[in-house]
């Protein structure tokens, strides 16, 4: 019989909230198939130096581990490695410990590292038995090794991928600090600069910039055209602003590639001579605090799928394979050749070196230059120069549908925006359609009225919904009085924000367009519901808000349980008869199960689970300080909710264990918008409104015939596409349960169940 594959993990470079869940994914993944899991504590420290760094992993050993910052197996910058003689040491260890496959979760250093000693290999293992190390016979086996890599930088630095493991906690970090000081700022109308991390990357200045509506970003990849002092001189406070937000890259440049200092920018906003300033500004460097703390979501899910990913990979390659890293494109997960990304990256700092700005941004991935776009669409409103001619410009009517959700305000705030640099009119309809019906013109702030942009441009990080939001559909409002309001207030195009309400708003618009000619304008929807329930899209706005509250909240819990030891917590999640959000918290929070409507409960699930959770408990005997988690949709069951599942394992448990249920409720809509809901709000709404605007003025004709006339924009893959209502409608939508008939999802909560070893479990019919 073959001998077991030995796969190890190591983590490298800086550390990343979110290794820790990549970690234990390698270690559980590799077991479940089949493969003896190893760590390599401190990075290639520990390769070159071998002996107890070099350790064994159980399933039991990486418990509890997705909820911790930092990274457990430590790491550390390794000189050795860097010269042949360090990497001879690695092989040696290497074989010594039967270890055949290799996953690096590092930065671009450390996955160049990685390649090269992948390269060298054969020839490292040549010499190991001209050196007498081994037999020819020993090594024949190691002949080959198979490693890949994974992103793990808080910096999002390197080519090729959407995102690596770590930079959405860093961002969530500096969008919580610019937050707060955002408050004190503006209580003194002071100026501030803060200096956010990512070395020769700009993105999370400029994601922090977005989400946050910073007056000024300043990034490595490119700079300011003009003289960035001119510029800041000129666009400070034109607006009658009361702060000043300035963030700034670490490895900021002007256009001569000089580096830029927050003490010169703070100098230039606190001048106090005649043509200055004279701003009372401070400076905010960030530091470390960006990479500490718990991983948020979106990097725990991240790692957890990446994880799972390279095993595979790993497992997959064969000598001729090339070495590949995992990589994200928007919501896809995907293998692509390592050395490129490495090249690329290396190319672009040179590039930036060199000043040549145009290429380095080329080289970053397409949803950076995206977001470096809409940043500048948000915050440069009143420039002239990208206005449309008079007889194109649109009046575009806004509003939120639905239930309010993390990122809407941040979307009409960039729709707005959009709208106003391009010279359409914003208007906004307050309170739904519910809110339309009932408007009354003799009252002065009735439900349909312009923007103020100085008061929009406050919303970029605000919860809930500022234009208010409605469930009721125009047909309950009456389509024939919704037509005549079209009509009257002349809309050419209406964007709507909202969940499942807004796209059965638009559905029942459009059917009613052969009836009322006004309703022949175009209009679009971006998806904004905690549920994720809209056909045409895998993500909506607030969905990653919500994750993170319900994560945090899962945490908690997860940490009374554990200090009572033996205790299942049985937690209600929200989100309709749709299990996306239990199913992605439950990869976060290392769930014992998840139950979904789409899948429903039956008794004899229920039984499995008990029965799981008995050996579980039998087998643990109090050494395991982690508590269990079961996370159930509010609509998984008309009978079995979260009260009766927790009674029903008490009851079997007959003392050994306890168990309790918990209801977060409405507290998991959140509070402030999560920085990656707010940036892709921005995106997004940016994307709608010039989708609206591709049909221009008068399109009734146009709109009668057109599919594109009615859309939802979505995230699909590595896409981001407008999908036709109307063919949604027909084919795409589960209408009894107010879902997408396909629930894309649905593979991940088989990794959960890996993840937790539940067992296999009979499917209800
Ligand atoms: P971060 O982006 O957080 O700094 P990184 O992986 O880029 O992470 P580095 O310090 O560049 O961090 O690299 C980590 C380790 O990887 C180094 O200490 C070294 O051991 C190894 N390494 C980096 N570059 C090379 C190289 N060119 N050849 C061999 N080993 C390398």
């Amino acid at each position: 019989m073959a001998p077991r594959k030995k796969v190890a993990v190591m983590t490298s470079g800086g550390d990343s909230p979110g290794m820790n869940a990549a970690v234990r994914a390698v270690v559980r993944t590799a077991i479940n198939m089949g493969c003896d899991a190893y760590c390599i504590y401190e990075g290639y420290e520990g390769l070159v130096r071998g002996g107890d760094l070099i350790r064994q992993m159980h399933w039991e050993d990486v418990r509890g581990w997705l909820s911790e910052g930092g990274t457990l197996i430590g790491t550390a910058r390794c000189k050795a490695f860097y010269q042949r003689p360090g990497r001879l040491l690695g092989a040696k260890n290497m074989v010594a410990n039967g270890i055949d496959a290799l996953i690096i979760c590092g930065g671009d250093g450390s996955l160049t590292g990685a390649d090269k000693f992948r390269q060298e290999w054969p020839s490292l293992v040549d010499e190991l038995v001209a050196n007498g190390d081994f037999t020819e016979d020993q090594v024949t086996p190691y002949r080959h090794l198979n490693i890949v890599g994974l992103v793990g930088s808080i910096d999002n630095d390197l080519s090729g991928t959407d995102a690596t493991i770590g930079c959405y906690s860093a961002l969530a970090r500096i969008c919580e600090m610019v937050d707060y000081i955002e408050a004190t700022a503006s209580s003194h109308s002071r100026a501030f600069v803060v200096e956010v991390m990512g070395r020769a990357s700009g993105w999370l200045a400029v994601n922090a910039g977005t989400a946050t509506g910073a007056d000024f970003v300043l990034i490595p990849e490119r700079p300011e055209e003009h003289d960035w002092k001119e510029k800041m001189s000129l666009v400070h406070r034109e607006m009658g602003k009361r702060k000043t937000i300035v963030i700034v890259a670490e490895g900021a440049r002007d256009k001569e590639g000089q580096k830029i200092t927050p003490t010169e920018i703070k100098d230039l906003l606190s001048d106090t001579s005649e043509n200055g300033l004279a701003l009372d500004t401070r400076i905010t460097t960030l530091g470390h605090v960006q990479r500490g703390g718990s991983p948020v979501h979106m990097d725990r899910m991240l790692a957890t799928l990446q994880g799972v990913e390279a095993v595979k990979a790993v497992l997959e390659a064969t000598p001729g394979t090339e070495t590949c890293f995992i990589a994200l494109e928007e919501n896809k997960i995907v293998r692509k050749p390592l050395i490129r990304a490495v090249q690329e990256t290396q190319e672009l700092a040179k590039a930036v070196e060199s000043k040549d700005f145009t290429r380095a941004l080329q080289l970053r991935d397409r949803e950076f230059a995206d977001s470096l776009k809409s940043y500048h669409i948000t915050t440069n409103v009143t420039v002239d120069d990208d206005k449309l001619p008079t007889d194109k410009r649109m009046r575009i009517g806004m509003i939120n549908v639905g239930a309010p959700a993390g990122g809407m305000n941040a979307a009409v705030r960039a729709a707005v925006a959009y709208c106003i640099s391009r010279g359409h009119e914003p208007v906004a309809i307050h309170n739904g359609f519910a809110g339309f019906a009932r408007h009354h013109d003799d009252k002065p702030l009735g439900a349909v009225r312009p923007f103020n942009w100085l008061e929009v441009d406050s919303w970029a990080s605000k919860g809930g919904s500022e234009i208010g939001t409605n469930r009721e559909l125009p047909e309950e409002s009456g389509m024939e009085l919704i037509a005549n309001l079209i009509e009257k207030y002349q809309f050419d195009a209406l964007f709507l924000i909202g969940g499942f309400e807004a796209f059965h708003s638009v559905a029942q618009l459009r059917r009613a367009r052969d009836q009322f000619p006004s309703l022949c304008i175009p209009m679009t929807l971006l998806p904004a519901t905690i549920s994720v329930n809209v056909p045409g899209s895998e993500y909506s706005l607030g969905s990653d808000t919500c994750l993170n509250e319900l994560v945090g909240y899962c945490d908690k819990i997860k940490q009374s349980a554990s200090a009572t030891r033996r205790r299942v917590f049985v937690i209600e999640c929200q989100g309709g008869r749709c299990g996306y959000t239990t199913v992605l918290a439950g990869l976060s929070v290392g769930a014992s199960a998840v139950y979904i409507p789409e899948e429903g409960i039956s008794l004899s699930m229920l039984h499995a689970d008990v029965n799981h959770l008995k050996e579980v408990f039998n087998a643990d005997k109090g050494q395991s300080r982690a508590g269990r988690l079961i996370l159930v949709n509010e609509k998984a069951s008309k009978v079995y909710d979260a009260k009766l599942i927790a009674s029903i394992i008490r009851e079997e448990a007959h003392d050994r264990f306890e168990s309790r249920e918990s209801v977060p409720g409405h507290v998991v809509q959140g509070n402030n918008p999560s920085g990656m809901d707010r940036c892709r709000a921005v995106r997004l709404a940016i994307k709608c409104i010039q989708h609206l605007e591709s049909f221009g003025r008068n399109a009734h004709n146009r709109v009668k015939t057109d599919p594109s006339s009615a859309t939802v924009i979505g995230i699909q893959g590595s896409e981001i596409v407008f999908s036709s209502v109307k063919q949604l409608e027909e084919t795409g939508t589960d209408w009894p349960n107010r879902r997408p008939k396909v629930a894309h999802w649905l593979e991940v909560r088989d990794v959960v169940d890996a993840l937790s070893a539940r067992p296999a479990y009979p499917k209800p019919e």
